[in-house]
């Protein structure tokens, strides 16, 4: 892959980045001569399903009461389908049916 700006040699990288507000590890391209960055819809995908994971333990803190809210991520996923929460031990899994 070349640098769509200069024509340079694209590195692979990875690193922390703030990906829609949330640190996490990216996978990115750089470019070694005018440091352009770019990711492939790949590399977005994967950093987007971090995020998810993240946003997955944020809601743990965010139980109230006889609800549990979604992040927007996971409400997308099952917009429209039935789910059944099934508590285990230390967990809750997510049925969609
Ligand atoms: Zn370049």
């Amino acid at each position: 892959m070349k640098c769509p700006i200069c024509g340079g040699e694209l590195k692979k990288m990875v690193e922390k980045s703030n990906l829609k507000g949330f640190g996490v590890l990216t996978e990115f391209y750089r470019c070694v001569s005018c440091e352009e960055e770019l990711m492939t819809e790949d590399q977005f995908r994967k950093g987007m399903d971090k995020i998810i994971e993240l946003k997955a333990k944020i809601l743990v803190s965010s139980v109230e009461g006889d609800y549990i809210k979604l992040p927007k991520e996971l409400a997308k996923r099952f917009k429209g389908k039935s789910i059944e929460l099934i508590p285990g031990e230390d967990r809750i899994v997510v049925i969609s049916k």
